[in-house]
């Protein structure tokens, strides 16, 4: 069992990446990364407890960037998370998040949640603070119902909790990846809401740009969706990464290893040279 896309309380995961490694040894799963958004520090946390456990971690992130005006997220496999470009990259990105999010606050304050940054940076607590923090923070207090809810009404693009964020360009991040050691991995392809020709221009640009992978299997995928990314993955000759996204128990529709498999012909990403044990 392999989980390649994972989130902890470094960025806006629930469980501590200790916990989060207990939790996959629990559930089976041999080889696990922790891919947290724009931040490498729960990745020496997640080692300690997956030597312990005998859970093979594989050290990732998330990175943010931008790719025709829209924010893309590329995945860094086998990542060397004490490189110096890497960690001024993503030094960089958190400076971006944090202000951001001061201005999602004002924002949200101006248009009636009282202490929506007060409260957002101590739910937040050590970790990376994002959207997802805010989102929280307002079904917490009642200002919406649930997760779905809170997105459309004031966290997506034209709501008051909308604020779009300065992310270093694709290209980079893939660069900062590879240059570091690591394979660059396209995100969750379909949450993008693509149109097919987008969705293989940006796979173009992000093959062309260095990029070696692309998920295949994540989140709540689509059967027909994973038949069409593998057949994408193919055509471009990139590696096919599966992931659950898992961000926590208290996000039921993300399960920790819930990863089907890879259709038959595709090259997984473990397979990769850089990620293969021997
Ligand atoms: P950020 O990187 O701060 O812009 O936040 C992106 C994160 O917000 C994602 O990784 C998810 O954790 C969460 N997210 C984005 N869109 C949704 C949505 N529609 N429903 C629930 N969570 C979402
Ligand atoms: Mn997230
Ligand atoms: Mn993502
Ligand atoms: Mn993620």
């Amino acid at each position: 069992m392999i989980d390649l896309h994972t989130h902890s309380t470094a960025s806006d995961g629930s469980l501590s990446p200790a916990a989060l490694v207990a939790c996959a040894h629990e559930c089976r799963i041999t080889r696990l990364a922790l891919t947290d958004h724009d931040t490498v520090s729960g990745l020496a946390e997640a080692r300690d407890a997956g030597r312990k456990l005998g859970v093979d971690i594989v050290d990732g992130v998330e990175i943010s960037a931008t790719w025709a005006n829209r924010t893309l997220h590329i995945l860094g496999l086998g990542i060397d998370p004490g490189n110096s470009q890497l960690v001024a990259g993503l030094r960089a990105a958190a400076i971006a998040r944090t202000e951001r999010a001061r201005e999602i606050g004002r924002r949200l304050e101006a248009a009636g949640v009282s202490e929506a940054w007060t409260l957002t940076r101590e739910l937040a607590g050590d970790g990376l603070i994002g959207r997802a923090h805010f989102a929280s923070m307002l079904v917490n207090h009642k200002h919406a119902k649930d997760n779905t809810q809170v997105f459309k009404r004031f966290m997506v693009q034209g709501k008051p909790g909308y604020v779009p964020a300065s992310w270093m360009p694709m290209e980079k991040a893939v660069a900062l990846i590879r240059d570091s050691g690591g394979v660059a991995v396209l995100a969750h392809p379909v949450a993008y809401a693509l149109t097919t020709r987008k969705l293989r221009a940006a796979i173009e640009e992000f093959a062309d740009a260095g990029g070696e992978g692309m998920e295949v299997v994540s989140g709540r995928i689509e059967p027909a969706d994973v038949i069409r990314l593998a057949r994408l993955a193919e055509e471009f000759g990139l590696w096919a990464s599966a992931g659950s996204d898992y961000h926590g128990p208290d996000k039921p529709w993300l399960k920790l290893g819930h990863v089907p498999a890879l259709p038959s012909g595709s090259r997984p990403v473990w397979e990769h040279p850089a990620l293969k044990r021997p």
